[in-house]
């Protein structure tokens, strides 16, 4: 703990940690000492991580990287890192993100940007370490923590960990109790760890899983050791490649990456088929209609009143001008764009044609994989995004689409619910590390998490 703490304090270039918590660290340490020398130690005991900023933690403050958060301190514990905690994890402070978790490269920040600690072959440019949990995905990549947790409603586990050279899995929805995680789409979010490697990322997601009655969408189901799962034998496995995802213009070294990868899998035993997933294509559009919707509704409470920010207002204006002015100073740009959006999508005359539509898209896309799944695959094997980290401020905001095209491969798995995990699995022609992502059946992250490990 004293280590990553004092690495923490050289990494402010980073702009990974934006509320650190040393007396906090401290404090647990010592009771993780004292837990090692009674003879009775958790799986986590001493280990120290950070904790993304859209959890709340009790005392500690919970923003979101937003502005109209800005002085919010939650009285209560989100289920998730007192889960953590409970398995003896230290937490080391809040880590950056982008704001209510919309982005694909922590550059819609009240903070300023998260950076990725790599950089580019004989190029000093500063990369962004992908979005949401960015600043997870920094603060591992550095060492300054042993691991973070992160949240995933469209990719943000895995495009950061892709960028940053980690191990990240988000698991089946419902796995993990989004019980006091500042909600974004409620219907798509989950938690998840982001580690050194699948090891780390199956003990973790151990602590973190788990039914929980204050989350009605949480599982009532057992939870495996997913560590023991753990052997590294996936001979007899069907993985499945599919082919809707060798998207036009997809660069020849994520199109070697993919292939590579498919033949270490074979190599280990496996047995790798083409598969069809029809409706790949209407992910994206179906999920930019769906999580703008779920957003617009979830982000009405941020009126002034309940939590943070409140505009100062003027001699004569009222209750209607101070929700008004508290949301356009307190949002950002992108977060006004999804609410807009959202609004939109729900609203009388376009609700069939856009929201209906997509929760119809929804089902297909689901269908895709349970047909897939029927079929006897096992996993599906898949890049982790379509290109290796692009500088801060390459991709700009000018025009939204393209950030979102990030998203291509992420997506997906969000709107049917299934677990995926990204791994490393090699560096592009400018150095930069690129990760593979593996998509896998309800519940089964044991499994899922072990064909990962004969990746690594
Ligand atoms: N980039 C996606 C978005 O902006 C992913 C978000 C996420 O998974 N939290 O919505």
């Amino acid at each position: 703990t004293e280590a990553c703490l004092k690495a923490i304090e050289g990494a402010d270039a980073l702009g990974a940690f934006v509320h650190k918590t040393p007396e906090i660290a401290l404090e647990q340490a010592k009771a993780a000492d004292a837990r090692i020398k009674a003879g009775d130690a958790p799986a986590m005991c001493g280990l120290p991580i950070g904790v993304k900023d859209l959890f709340c933690t009790k005392g500690v403050p919970s923003q979101a990287a937003s502005a109209i958060l800005e002085g919010f301190t939650p009285e209560y514990e989100s289920t998730v890192t007192s889960q953590l905690f409970g398995a003896g994890a230290v937490m080391l402070g809040k880590l950056n993100m982008d704001e209510f978790a919309m982005g694909s490269s922590n550059e819609n920040t009240c903070y300023g940007p998260a950076v990725n600690p790599w950089k580019r072959t004989g190029d000093d440019a500063k990369l962004t370490p992908g979005g949401s949990s960015g600043g997870s995905a920094s603060a591992v990549a550095a060492d300054l923590c042993l691991a973070a947790t992160g949240t995933d409603t469209g990719g943000s586990i895995r495009q950061p960990a892709a960028f940053t050279g980690i191990t990240g899995i988000k698991p089946t929805y419902g796995r993990c109790s989004r019980w006091g995680i500042v909600a974004y789409a409620s219907s798509l979010d989950q938690a998840g760890p982001m580690t050194k490697d699948v090891r780390d990322a199956a003990i973790m997601l151990q602590a973190m899983c788990g039914h929980d009655p204050k989350d009605s969408t949480s599982a009532d189901l057992p939870v495996p050791d997913f560590e023991a799962m753990l052997t590294g034998d996936i001979r007899g496995k069907t993985i499945g490649i599919p082919k809707e995802y060798r998207v036009e213009g997809m660069p020849e070294e994520i199109s070697k990456l993919w292939d590579d990868g498919a033949k270490m899998l074979a190599d280990a035993g496996a047995k790798i088929v083409e598969i069809s997933l029809p409706h790949t294509k209407y992910a994206l559009p179906a999920y930019y209609v769906i999580a703008p919707a779920e957003a617009s509704s979830n982000l009405a409470r941020y009126d002034g009143v309940r939590y943070g920010h409140r505009a100062k207002l003027s001699q004569g204006e009222g209750i209607n001008d101070m929700y008004e002015k508290t949301r356009a100073e307190g949002f950002g740009l992108e977060v006004q764009r999804r609410i807009m959006v959202g609004t939109y999508v729900l609203s009388a005359g376009f609700y069939d044609a856009y929201y209906n539509r997509a929760r119809k898209v929804r089902t297909l896309i689901k269908k895709d994989f349970e047909d897939a799944f029927a079929a006897g695959v096992d996993a599906i094997l898949a890049p982790a995004t379509p290109s290796s980290a692009f500088g801060i401020g390459e991709m700009k905001t000018a025009d939204p689409v393209q950030m979102y095209l990030q998203d291509v491969f992420t997506v997906t798995l969000n709107l049917a619910g299934l677990p995926g995990v990204a791994v490393p699995t090699g560096l592009d022609s400018k150095g930069l590390p690129l990760g593979l992502q593996l998509i896998g059946r309800p519940w089964e992250e044991g499994d899922l998490l072990n064909t990962a490990y004969a990746l690594e």
